[in-house]
């Protein structure tokens, strides 16, 4: 078989045709040109066009390589005057009408930059940064039109920042079926909004039950909003994420009144107080029960903090609720100001912190996804606007289908 015939049946081409193949040091050149009688298609609504209007200037596609050797298509496209659209550029079989890459190139680099980094993935194809950024935005813009929406029953809402501690986004997951819903730039009630109204719309809103996030206002008021009839659960590992932090600002308060003598014990004791005790080497044990010994206030966050997290092992509501309101009550008693604001803020959250018992439910369910998005952000210092690092999400993270090719 000519390498000619192989390359016109590989791109199957049925109005054109492959004139020539041409080799040279970077690149295998594919020169296309029409078959006479066959009937062009429109560019913009594909039906066939009898009429010709005119030639226009050669066109170059990037391909995939031929062993080492990149392919490059050249071309001199048709406009058709096309019944219902007018005179329009014709339809290409081996790529989307604005691409300067094949359809078969363009899904190779989505696939690769779901693992690699653009940099990362335009290097492998040899093509620059930045036709990367386009070929994945097109390819998400697709997967977004194109993927399947089955109904949604649980979500859970999270933030993750773009860069440390600053520039947020929002997040929205599936917890069904672990899969990202949603992104969204910043976490403001007007920015989380558009899931409701945009993504999710009136009907999708209907069959939410479980949505499952931090104690924040915001999210709280759009859910009663958009989705009264679901069930509003605080996430266990926010809660836990405040509660550690009481811990925390203790320890933090408690150091700056010893003197320098007094804290060499506590050096670095941060992690001794929120491990987990099961997780301690023996050296740290001991250190933990010195610590605990000798500053009474900590001694009081430690043991407020284990007991606690025994809220989440209860099976029947009412012991759950019982042991909460008890933990509440010590925690407003404990003279530690961190505690007395956290069982505050459980009070008032507490319709929203009781259906775990029944529902055991948490944004920990995705947590993979969270350390993806994590991985995603830190593997890419090149995500310059929110809008790329938003479609390296959604890339990733989404499942969304690839664009089919031809
Ligand atoms: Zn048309």
């Amino acid at each position: 078989m000519l390498i000619e015939t192989f390359i016109r049946k590989q791109l199957r081409l049925k109005a054109h045709t492959v004139t020539k193949v041409e080799e040279t040091e970077e690149f295998m050149i594919v020169h296309i040109d029409r078959l006479d009688r066959r009937l062009l298609r429109c560019g913009v609504c594909r039906q066939r066009c009898r009429e010709v209007h005119d030639l226009r200037s050669e066109r170059e596609w990037r391909d995939l390589s031929m062993r080492k050797l990149p392919l490059k298509l050249c071309y001199r496209p048709r406009r058709v005057d096309c019944p219902r659209c007018g005179v329009r550029v014709e339809d290409f079989p081996w790529a989307e009408p604005w691409a300067r890459v094949t359809a078969a190139l363009a899904n190779a680099v989505a696939t690769l930059a779901r693992e690699l980094s653009w940099q990362g993935t335009a290097r492998q194809y040899g093509l620059n940064w930045k036709s990367v950024a386009t070929i994945v935005k097109r390819a998400v813009e697709y997967g977004l039109r194109h993927r399947t929406r089955p109904p949604v029953h649980a979500i859970g809402i999270d933030e993750v920042s773009r860069r440390k501690g600053q520039v947020y986004l929002t997040v929205v997951y599936d917890l069904e079926r672990r899969v990202l819903l949603w992104v969204g730039e910043d976490r403001t009630e007007e920015a989380v909004k558009k899931f409701f109204t945009e993504e999710m719309g009136r009907r999708r809103c209907r069959t939410l039950q479980v949505v499952c996030m931090d104690m924040w206002a915001a999210y709280a008021k759009l859910v009663r909003e958009h989705a009264p009839q679901a069930q509003i659960l605080f996430d266990r590992f926010h809660i836990v994420q405040h509660l550690n932090e009481a811990v925390e600002e203790v320890r933090r308060s408690e150091m700056r009144r010893l003197s320098v003598q007094e804290k060499v014990p506590f050096k670095r004791s941060r992690w001794l107080l929120l491990k987990n005790p099961w997780n301690l080497t023996s050296d740290q044990k001991e250190r933990l029960s010195m610590l605990v010994r000798w500053n009474a206030p900590i001694v009081r966050a430690y043991y407020l903090k284990e007991s606690f997290q025994l809220f989440w092992e209860y099976r029947r509501p009412s012991r759950a609720e019982q042991h909460l309101q008890k933990w509440m009550n010590s925690a407003m008693r404990s003279r530690l100001n961190p505690f007395k604001k956290f069982a505050r803020m459980l009070r008032s959250h507490l319709d929203g912190i009781l259906p775990w018992t029944k529902l055991r439910l948490s944004n920990g369910a995705v947590e993979g996804m969270n350390n993806k998005i994590k991985s995603v952000s830190h593997r890419s210092f090149g995500f310059r606007s929110a809008k790329n690092f938003i479609a390296a999400i959604y890339h990733c993270c989404a499942r969304l289908p690839l664009p089919v090719e031809l």
